[in-house]
């Protein structure tokens, strides 16, 4: 952990911009959809969670990353809050950056042959994916990562707002499963919102985070 600095004032984690228009999804994901999301959900994780840390200033200055991925180190009494809206706030924010605006990138270069090798291809991937997010019971995430044991892809489903830093597994795809994600437009049916998911997954930004993980760099 940083070392305490108890002169500085606590500013806590700021809840990022969506780099896009909410209306920027559409037809797929609704406007009304992404502000609620966006604006309320994401947004109270981060209240929560800076409410929570606010009287510990040895986890004050940490990005949200490396809180989650040493929550061991967090105090007891709130690691439970810092798992669920710490998770939360880094689950949000690695989401908004793998999805945008519908423009038909498909998987190119090590990332595309990487889905080959280890399930057969993009279309079979898509079905793998799509049956861990139907078997998820509940709320949570369904995740595309790297073990980094022996670099293959694997799809890793976790409940609520478990996040893939606390496996450290590198994440390249989130898809969030909540039903805040999809109840406006889809109501109780994920699997159509799953089907309308893909065409806002934002391939070209999962290929360059898989070039980054074999390029050894650190990536947030
Ligand atoms: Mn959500």
């Amino acid at each position: 952990m940083t070392e305490p600095r108890a002169s500085d004032p606590f500013t806590g984690y700021v809840l990022p911009p969506l780099p896009y228009g909410y209306d920027a999804l559409e037809p797929f994901v609704d406007e009304a959809t992404m502000r609620v999301h966006h604006d309320g959900h994401h947004r109270a994780h981060l209240d929560t969670l800076n409410a929570t840390i606010a009287p510990y200033p040895q986890l004050h200055g940490m990005i949200i990353e490396d809180l989650i991925r040493r929550l061991d180190e967090v105090p007891a009494e709130i690691r439970d809050t810092v798992r669920d809206h710490g998770g939360g706030h880094a689950n949000h924010q690695f989401f908004w950056k793998v999805i945008g605006p519908p423009r038909d990138t498909t998987p190119q270069g090590a990332l595309a042959e990487a889905l080959d090798r280890d399930f057969g291809g993009l279309r079979a991937f898509q079905d793998a994916f799509a049956s861990a997010a139907a078997a998820q019971f509940g709320s949570g995430w369904t995740f595309l990562v790297v073990n980094p044991d022996d670099q293959r892809l694997e799809i890793l489903a976790l409940p609520n707002q478990d996040s893939v830093l606390r496996h450290h597994r590198p994440g390249l795809l989130a898809c969030d499963l909540w039903e805040h994600a999809h109840y406006l437009r889809y109501q109780n049916r994920r699997a159509e919102y799953l089907d309308a998911w893909w065409h806002v997954v934002a391939w070209d930004v999962v290929t360059r985070r898989y070039d980054n993980f074999l390029a050894g760099k650190q990536q947030l």
